[in-house]
């Protein structure tokens, strides 16, 4: 096969296939130019064209072309046409990394071979085409009549790909395939999927097309709807709640503020498109102002006196308390710059509710309660912004409301069970609206507007006041419930809650006649609380017991009479022992503690075996207890001597504290002394008397110090039958506060250090 030399164009990223003409623009320092001239000087204008793609794969195949049209131009630059003639095989390149010289290469010809069948093939083809580029508007009618005229599969394939192909890489393939029947069969699958793919995009358009013509249909049709709805009177409906709630606005009495801004809503109400999302809000805001009792203010019953008669009428005992309650009314009559707010604290069933109930009642004043136990967001107490979906004001403007007037008490429940974690806390917001300086421009989230809130009397309530955070704490004026003595429960129950039962359930006071010792069977063994409440419940299920029993039987009676021995049938078996202490033990010594169901007794037992000096709690106590015990330990180890223990003992045995009922948490510090007494009393084998509590911190040199909830320990005690309790002398003080009732029964020692408790065990045990 004849081989000959040609200058190179390279061309980078595009295509010429033979039968296709390329028209070029040479810059007239270019080194191309110097191939054009070669070309015309020495090869008679042949020139071979090579698409590179890949600069490391030089390609195998060119085209042979010829230059046409030469013509320079006044800049200098060179304009030729080139036009592709056939491929040829290229056998090498020369000066292929010489930057300066022109490129050359050695090719040879490409042997034509026969193509059987070369009309049928082109007719087909033709036939594909014409069908396919009837959708394609950019085919020239040209080509069409070039490509009928051609008889050779050869050229015909090359003069119709580069108008139905467009993709670079696709036509590079078609120029590197010398076989024309090989290029028809490309040819032929290409257009094929060409076709399908136009029909597929053909689909996406349709359908997209379909969908926009939907949504305007849907839009038509609603216009529609909305016209015809006009026209049966829909929307004179929305112009008589327009004019209904404008009458509303007129005669509410609120604010100019308010009004102002009832008028600005109302317009947009009006005006706003029934269809938009947007009018129900405005619709439900629009009644939430309405619904406030913006200017209503009850008349207060100003005269203290009758306050405080009917606080004595409702609530057995509780001087004090009332006493307090009565003193922060007058200050707060006289001046309106009183900045702190009542909260009620202690157990449950002591009265908190029912007591700030009275004070309303006795005030005249209309009453709300609100609980914020578990409350974590501050939103539920603020209200949540309109933007919000469903959004609603929070509890106070919610509560307001209900209380239908601007001058309420306001109870807030169980303010130290509100949940103030790291994200939010809700106890400063509460203070926002609990503080006179601030609540006078009180502002909910959704309501958006101030509500005076300073008219307000708030009342709180809490189980523990630690629990309390301190800048709220502070604002509080704290007024302790302290549990009821057995005998304080009983006049409850026989002047209160039974007459209360009865009247509930329409009977008469005198109906039932319980005595006392039933009552304070059933306050016994069927209640172990600081309140009342599970008495109540007692109560109450006696009563009702009784009734059924009495309708059911259809028996005619006007009097019925309960004692101790028919407990037992209508409130089932006692569920606690009375006084029923185990005997007194070696290493078992009363505790006092103060829970959240008021005092109780605190058994600590103690135990010793081999081992090594190691001590061992348990019954779920908490550090500061632990710490109690340690200091206890250490204590008598230093002082061994005194106490005659044999030191061995305290240094070649473990120690084990336990104080049962384990699921109940125990913490604090003033099971001191009775843990030393516990240990001592293990070690050294002395049986401490059962009837005996001690409480009180000891310090590692075994002075005794103060501790709080004396009164609530002392009642708890005297309800186990505790005789004698010893108490740190610095709480002398507080036992002129203890119920009469548990000064009689009930010897106080008081201690210096834990010496003196010595002393006084040894005594009690002579
Ligand atoms: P708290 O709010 O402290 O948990 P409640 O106010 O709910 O307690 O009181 C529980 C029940 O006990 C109520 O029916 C209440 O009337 C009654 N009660 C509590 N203390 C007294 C009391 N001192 N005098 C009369 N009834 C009382």
């Amino acid at each position: 096969m004849k081989k000959y030399n040609l200058p190179v164009i390279l061309l980078k990223g595009i295509v010429l296939l033979p039968q296709n003409t390329l028209k070029l623009e040479f810059d007239a320092k270019n080194t191309d130019n110097n191939v054009i001239d070669m070309s015309l000087l020495f090869h008679d204008n042949y020139i071979l064209v090579v698409s590179e793609y890949d600069s490391h794969n030089m390609p195998k195949i060119g085209v042979l072309a010829k230059i046409e049209n030469n013509l320079v131009l006044p800049n200098g630059n060179t304009r030729v046409d080139i036009k592709g003639l056939r491929r040829v095989n290229i056998i090498e390149f020369l000066n292929l990394n010489k930057i300066k010289e022109p490129l050359e290469s050695i090719v040879s010809e490409i042997a034509l071979v026969k193509v059987e069948n070369e009309e049928i093939i082109i007719n087909k083809l033709i036939k594909e085409i014409k069908s396919y580029v009837k959708n394609i508007p950019y085919i020239s009618n040209s080509m069409i009549s070039l490509m009928e005229n051609e008889k050779s599969l050869d050229k015909f394939t090359d003069i119709v790909v580069p108008s139905l192909i467009n993709n670079k890489e696709k036509i590079l393939e078609y120029l590197n395939t010398t076989s024309p029947i090989k290029r028809g069969e490309m040819l032929l699958k290409d257009i094929y999927q060409e076709k399908e793919r136009f029909q597929i995009e053909r689909n996406i358009d349709l359908k997209i097309k379909q969908e926009m013509d939907e949504n305007q249909r849907e839009f038509l049709i609603k216009e529609k709807i909305k016209l015809l709805k006009e026209e049966l009177g829909e929307q004179s409906n929305k112009e008589s709640d327009v004019e209904k709630l404008r009458q509303r606005i007129n005669s509410l009495k609120c604010p100019k503020k308010i009004k102002e801004r009832l008028d600005f809503e109302l317009s947009r109400y009006e005006n706003g498109s029934s269809m938009s999302p947007e009018i129900n809000v405005i619709r439900d805001y629009i009644e939430w102002l309405l619904s406030l009792p913006w200017n209503i203010f009850t008349k207060d019953n100003e005269d203290l006196k009758s306050v405080r008669a009917y606080l004595d009428k409702s609530h057995y005992g509780l001087e004090e308390v009332k006493q307090r309650i009565i003193e922060y009314l007058a200050v707060k009559k006289i001046s309106n710059n009183n900045r702190s707010i009542i909260c009620l604290v202690g157990p449950p069933g002591v009265g908190k509710t029912s007591l700030a109930f009275s004070i309303a009642k006795a005030m005249k004043r209309n009453f709300v309660k609100i609980s914020v136990s578990g409350i974590k967001d501050e939103s539920e107490i603020l209200g949540h912004r309109k933007t919000y979906v469903g959004a609603s004001p929070g509890r106070i403007i919610t509560a307001l409301k209900k209380a239908k007037s601007s001058n309420p008490l306001f109870l807030i429940d169980e303010i130290d069970k509100m949940s103030n974690d790291y994200y939010s806390d809700p106890a400063s917001s509460l203070l926002s609206v609990l503080d006179p300086e601030q609540n006078k421009y009180f502002s909910d989230n959704y309501i958006e507007e101030d509500y005076d809130l300073s008219n307000v009397l708030f009342v709180l309530t809490a189980n523990n006041i630690e629990n309390i955070k301190e800048p709220l704490r502070d604002r509080l004026e704290i007024i302790n419930i302290t549990g009821y003595t057995e005998f304080e429960k009983l006049d409850i129950a026989t002047k209160h809650l039974l007459p209360k039962l009865l009247k509930e359930k329409g009977l008469n006071e005198e109906f039932i006649n319980i005595d006392n010792d039933t009552i304070l069977k059933i306050i016994r063994n069927y209640t172990k609380e600081a309140g009342v409440r599970e008495l109540e419940r007692q109560l109450d299920k006696l009563i009702r017991k009784i009734v059924t029993q009495i309708v059911t039987n259809n028996i005619k009676i006007n009097k019925v009479n309960i004692d101790n021995k028919v407990l037992e049938k209508y409130l089932g078996k006692e569920k606690y022992k009375f006084n029923t202490r185990t005997k007194s033990q070696v290493g078992v010594v009363n505790g006092l503690a103060y829970t959240i169901y008021g005092g109780d007794t605190l058994p600590i037992e103690v135990n010793y075996f081999k081992g090594k000096g190691d001590l061992i709690l348990t019954g779920s106590l908490g550090d500061v207890m632990k710490e109690s015990a340690a200091i206890a330990l250490n204590y008598l180890k230093s002082n061994y001597q005194l106490y005659k223990i044999n030191y061995e003992d305290l240094i070649n045995n473990d120690i084990h504290i336990h104080v049962p009922e384990g699921a109940i948490k125990k913490d604090g510090p003033s099971a001191g002394i009775a843990l030393t007494l516990a240990i001592l009393s293990a070690l050294n084998k002395i049986k401490i008397p059962n009837t005996l509590a001690l409480t009180g911190e000891i310090t590692l040199r075994g002075h005794v110090l103060a501790i709080g909830g004396l009164k609530e320990k002392a009642i708890g005690a005297l309800r186990s039958g505790i005789k004698t309790i010893i108490i740190p002398q610095d709480n002398r003080k507080d036992l002129e506060d203890l119920p009469d009732e548990v000064r009689n029964n009930i010897k106080f020692i008081l201690v210096k250090n834990f010496k003196d408790v010595y002393r006084v065990v040894q005594g009690v045990r002579k």
